[in-house]
């Protein structure tokens, strides 16, 4: 019998499954429909020998000490930041943009002070800032949403920026010093082995099976556990009884070319031209020496591998019922990208997964306490009175520590 049936071997399921196994010794079963470990992060040697990332860049950035430490413990990193640049009107400017994106893209030599009025004289009046056009214009004006937002967001989209919730391009900074980095973050780093290396030692330990090239339906029914954490798509979970949750989905193509370098930058993104988004080029990212190079582009699709939920109201009310109907379920932990249907980076991911494990354990340790009051109470007669005390205790805590780990 496992103590846990754990559905996904990327960040959500591959943490809650150490922290299980190496802190609480519980047994537990991790599959994947995938024929490999790291969910989305998995990296792997082409048949040149680069090594690329299978479901596009995966770049490490975050700002908890304690993820950072934590994943430390499973891989040495390599100091990387991350830049990238945007093809519009024929040149390749910063992106974020920065003072260098606006004095090249105009032939200009503004300085810090006067970019920022540059932008004060370009922004539009919003009353009140709803949608991912709105962030925009209401910074830096129409004619750069145009050049850099609008057509990237309808083919990343499939939608006009207007139609989307302004969290998409809320994330994008615009920066009116030099600074031509992607993320600020104060740890940026990457894994020195590659990811998929960082998973194998996260999942070592003796108490993890694995199991790939398996759907849970396979063995959900035949193989006993006591508890699943479950970090697939939450809506196929209740069979989908409230409608398909959207994702928007992307089609990789991976090209191995006879030359060292190819582009200027990891990512150079293509706004306005072309059907795909961006095209990056692994060695930048992995720092590996090779006489040959591999780059993927990103074309966006509506069918395929759910990759990005899609940020909109109704869908958001969608996902509240399906939550509802979660929430319900004993002895099932929802986490993770899909299963929380919240757009997430790995660390944020990790993040959750770190919360899961410390309810489950506070959980663990407060049914203990019962248990010892109740064997006491054997021994003096007073027990059930202490028992059903704690254990309306265990209840509210199991709550609170519920409106906690939902918060995240
Ligand atoms: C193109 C792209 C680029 C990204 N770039 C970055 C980045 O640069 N930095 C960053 O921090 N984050 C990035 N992310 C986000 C990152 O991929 C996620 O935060 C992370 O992978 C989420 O981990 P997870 O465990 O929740 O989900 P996943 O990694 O998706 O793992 C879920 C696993 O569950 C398995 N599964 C699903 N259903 C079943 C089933 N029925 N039975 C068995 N197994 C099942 C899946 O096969 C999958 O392996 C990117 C995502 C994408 C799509």
């Amino acid at each position: 019998m496992f103590d846990y049936l754990i559905v996904g071997a990327g960040f959500a399921g591959s943490v809650v499954a150490e922290r299980l196994a190496s802190q609480l010794n519980k047994k537990v079963l991790i599959v994947d429909k995938r024929p490999h470990i790291a969910g989305n992060a998995f990296d792997h040697y082409n048949e040149e020998g680069i090594l690329v990332h299978k479901y596009g860049p995966h770049i490490f950035h975050t700002n908890s000490r304690d993820v950072f430490d934590y994943l430390s413990n499973f891989t040495e990193w390599r100091p990387y930041e991350h830049r990238v640049l945007a093809s519009v009107d024929g040149q390749l400017v910063p992106m974020p943009i920065n003072l260098d994106t606006i004095n090249k893209l105009y032939g200009l030599n503004l300085t810090a002070f006067e970019v920022e009025g540059f932008f004060q004289s370009v922004a539009e009046q919003v009353p009140e800032v709803r949608t991912s056009e709105d962030v925009v214009v209401s910074r830096v004006g129409r004619e750069l949403y145009e050049k850099f937002f609008r057509n990237y967001t309808r083919k990343q989209w499939g939608m006009d920026p207007s139609e989307l919730d302004k969290s998409v391009t809320s994330r994008v900074p615009v920066r009116s010093n030099r600074d031509d980095r992607y993320f600020t973050d104060t740890f940026q780093a990457m894994p020195r082995h590659g990811y998929t290396a960082m998973f194998e030692k996260l999942l070592s330990h003796p108490n993890i099976k694995i199991m790939l090239n398996t759907d849970y339906h396979e063995i959900v029914d035949v193989i006993p556990f006591r508890k699943m954490i479950f970090t697939g798509p939450v809506d196929e979970y209740f069979d989908f009884c409230y409608g398909e949750l959207p994702y928007r989905s992307l089609e990789f193509r991976h090209q191995t070319l006879e030359q060292e370098v190819h582009l200027p930058t990891a990512v150079v993104n293509f706004p306005n031209e072309h059907a795909y988004t961006r095209v990056t080029e692994f060695k930048y990212l992995t720092g590996q020496q090779h006489p040959k190079t591999s780059i993927v582009y990103e074309y966006p699709q509506a069918e395929g591998e759910p990759y990005y939920p899609v940020p909109k109201a109704e869908n958001a009310a969608i996902y509240n019922q399906y939550k509802k109907l979660a929430d319900q379920i004993k002895d099932v932990y929802f986490a993770g990208r899909l299963a929380t249907y919240k757009y997430y980076n790995m660390d944020q991911v990790v993040a959750q997964a770190l919360t899961l494990f410390k309810r489950l354990k506070t959980a663990q340790e407060e049914k203990a306490l019962v248990l010892d009051s109740v064997a006491v109470s054997n021994g003096n007669g007073k027990g059930t009175m202490v028992a059903a005390t704690l254990k309306n205790g265990i209840n509210g805590a199991d709550k609170a520590s519920d409106s906690k780990y939902k918060d995240n």
